[in-house]
């Protein structure tokens, strides 16, 4: 018996799409080594979270978002390139893309995560990456719960 054949698909749409969509893509788990080589502990992709980050640390209360600029829309040189083929396909997913991350910062900021969103054009200056995670990971996030404020 013969194995069924899917219906042809353009393999280098799915490649980019495989590429793009992946859970574990190469910027993310450079993050994932930084944080771990720092010792910091973390949850990954929290489907009960608005957004489903990629990184939660709970007892912090933060969360970290990790975006391929071209798959979210960065105002980068890579961002801002355009899709040579499906233009039709990919600009108004990456239009929702943005929409629906800006809708899940705020419902996260309304439910008093403090949220991180690192692009992936940014990431290549490790020493830059690490303290930025560090302030970010040990800032007082006392704002958003206004311990100050009595
Ligand atoms: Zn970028």
């Amino acid at each position: 018996m013969l194995p069924k054949i899917a219906n042809p698909i353009d393999p280098v749409r799915s490649a980019t799409m495989r590429a793009v969509k992946s859970k574990d893509t190469g910027p993310e788990m450079t993050v994932r080594r930084l944080l771990h080589s720092l010792g910091y502990r973390y949850r990954l992709h929290r489907k009960d979270l608005p957004g489903n980050p990629d990184l939660v640390f709970p007892s912090r209360r933060k969360i970290i978002f990790v975006h391929g600029c071209f798959w979210h829309g960065h105002h980068c040189a890579r961002g801002r390139r355009k899709p040579k083929t499906n233009a039709d396909y990919w600009l108004p997913k990456i239009a929702r893309n943005r929409e629906r991350h800006a809708v899940a910062v705020k419902k996260l900021k309304a439910l008093h995560w403090d949220v991180l969103t690192l692009w992936e054009c940014k990431l290549k200056n490790v020493d830059f990456l690490r303290q930025h995670l560090d302030r970010f990971l040990q800032r007082d996030g006392d704002h958003y719960f206004g311990r100050t404020a009595s």
